[in-house]
This record gives structure tokens, sequence and C-alpha cells, in this order.
């Protein structure tokens, strides 16, 4: 399915479902580029996010007939919510042409595939997929060209999923500037609970805490914030929607990281009861260790 325009492109035409932050960052890569597809469709439920994508020039068309525009698609990528994946494969799965490869960038593997297989047909290979990227922000405005560039794209193929298409969802993630790894489903969501998903819940629930302190504690905890809890602010600016999604589907997993997260943090509270000092300092040099080799590894 490589078509033979100049430069090469992976796809023919490339239909990105959801032109969010996620969605309207391939779409801007696909733009500047001109490596990815020949012919770039968003779709959005909503006239207005159709709209803006043409104003912002990141798609040749945008509309909100999902049916229509995936029956053109040599790839479709759904760049929605992990909650809504089910629903809007079964609606657009049966529309799409024998050959077309179906892919996703969820944030949760097992729950996902899971919704989207009862919709899955024997000539749509389908590549399940997660880009580690992102930001606090959401909607087609979102976007950046380079949000991809250095990430981990984690890729999750299932025995159904042909080498082929495998190959051509490696080669639009490596042409969108990311890093590979596969794994199973399950693994990839053990992995995020502990590096995503735990974080968030952890600064969601910090920031709760602060909120409810006092009327004049919290005005001073939000004056007087540092750069500790300004960085869980950031993170707990993340889109509601998105996460109460990722929270309820990656359920097992994160309540687990959370159970050995809450037997570390008792560990800590016992040292500091009883001034051992050796294992704070040993904690915190972990913690610095980590953030070291994270540099080193340009994930920083
Ligand atoms: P986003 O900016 O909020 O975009 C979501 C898109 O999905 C919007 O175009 C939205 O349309 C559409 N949408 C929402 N609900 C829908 C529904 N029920 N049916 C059909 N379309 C719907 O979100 P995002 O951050 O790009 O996230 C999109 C996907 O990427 C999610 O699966 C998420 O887990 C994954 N992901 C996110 C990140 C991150 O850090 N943000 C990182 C990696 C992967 P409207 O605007 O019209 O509502």
């Amino acid at each position: 399915m490589v078509a033979d325009a100049h430069p090469p492109v992976v796809f023919d035409t490339l239909v990105v479902v959801g032109p969010g932050l996620i969605g309207s960052s391939v779409l801007r890569r696909a733009k500047t580029y001109g490596n990815l597809a020949r012919r770039l469709i968003a779709v959005d439920n909503n006239p207005d996010v159709c709209a803006r994508v043409l104003e912002l020039g990141i798609a040749d068309e945008a509309t909100t007939n999902g049916v229509a525009a995936v029956a053109q698609a040599d790839c479709v990528m759904l760049c929605v919510p992990v909650g809504a994946m089910g629903a809007v494969a079964a609606q657009l799965v049966p529309a799409m042409k024998p050959g077309a490869v179906l892919t996703d960038v969820g944030s949760t593997k097992v729950s996902v595939t899971e919704a989207i297989a009862p919709s899955l047909r024997a000539d749509v290979p389908y590549v399940p997929a997660h880009p580690m990227a992102g930001t606090e922000f959401s909607g087609p405005d979102a976007g950046l060209v380079d949000l991809f560039e250095n990430r981990w794209c984690l890729l999750t193929p299932l025995e159904a999923t042909t080498a082929e298409a495998l190959q051509q969802i490696r080669t639009l993630w490596t042409r969108c500037g990311a890093r590979l790894r596969e794994m199973t489903p399950a693994h990839h969501d053990r992995v995020c609970a502990i590096v995503s998903h735990l974080p968030h819940l952890l600064a969601f629930t910090i920031c709760g805490t602060a909120d409810d302190l006092a009327g004049e504690t919290r005005s001073e905890v939000l004056d007087l914030a540092a750069s500790g809890f300004r960085d869980f602010t950031r993170i707990a600016a993340s889109d509601p929607i998105m996460w109460r999604d990722i929270f309820l589907a990656n359920r097992e997993a994160l309540l687990e990281m959370l159970g050995r997260f809450m037997e570390d943090a008792q560990a800590m509270a016992r040292a500091i009861r009883w001034g051992d000092a050796d294992y704070i300092v040993n904690k915190i040099e972990r913690g610095r260790e980590i953030r070291k080799s994270l540099i080193e590894n340009r994930q920083a």
C-alpha cells in the first residue's frame, strides 16, 4: 500500500478520527513532512472542530461523516478517548476498504483491544499503538508537529496483526520522530500504570487535598506554590474525561501499583517518624538516579 508519490508516503489516504491533541499532532506532522500520507482526512462529531481543523490547514478534508471518510482510507487512526474506542470502531470498521489498516493511539491497551475486537475483520489488519507523549492541553489547537520527537511509541501487535501492517505503522511512527518498542497489551498496561497513570492519580489527589484545606491555608498554598506543587498542578490540568477513562480502563494494574506505592509511602512515613535518616537519604538518592538516567535517555 506504499504509494508512488514523491516524497514516498506510508499510506495514500490517512483518516484521523478525533483530531485532538494526539490526532492533530499526527496531522501536523503529516502535513509538514509530507511523508506519511498523500491525503489527510480528519473526522470529528463536532462541525466546529472540523472547521477549525481546516482553518489550521492540517488536513485536506475534515468531516463529521466518519463512515464516508473511512471508506476512502488506506489507514484509519482512532484518536478518541479510550472509553469511546469500542463504539467508534463498531461504527467505522464495517465501512473500511479491504486491506486498509486500522490503528489506535489509546493510552490503555487491554481495554482498547478488547473493545475493538468485536468489530475486527479478517481483511482489515489492526495494529494497536500508544505514542507516549502529551501535554495537559486538548483539542485541535493543542497539537504540536514535534510532539512525538524522541518519545516512545509502544506497539502491542496481536496474533492476527499482519507483518506488513505492523511495518507500515512502525514506519509511520518512526517518521513522526518516535522510538519504538513492542510488547503485549497486558505488559503495556502494567508499565503505563506506574510511569503514567499513577503519577496522574497522585497529581489529581494532591491538588484535591490542597483544595480541601481551610480557605486561608489554601490561598497560601496557591500563592506560595513552589516548584513541586506547581509541577503537580501542570499534570492535574489534564483532561478529566480522558483520565476518567484511563483509570477505569486500567483499573487492575493501576490499583496494584497504587497499593505498592502506598506501602512504600507508609515505609517513608515510618522512617520520618523514627528519624531513620539513612532510609530517607537512600530513597531520595534513588529518585535522583532515576532523573539522571531519564536525562541520559533523552526522556526528561
Ligand atoms: P483530545 O485532545 O481531547 O481529543 C479527543 C478527540 O476525540 C477529539 O477530537 C474529540 O472530539 C474526540 N472524541 C471525544 N469523545 C468522542 C466520542 N465519544 N466519539 C467520537 N469522538 C470523540 O484527547 P487526546 O489527548 O488527543 O487523546 C486522544 C487519545 O490519545 C486517547 O485515547 C488518549 O488515551 C490517547 N493519548 C493521549 C495522550 C495525552 O497525553 N493526551 C498521550 C498518548 C495517548 P470533540 O473535540 O468534538 O469532542
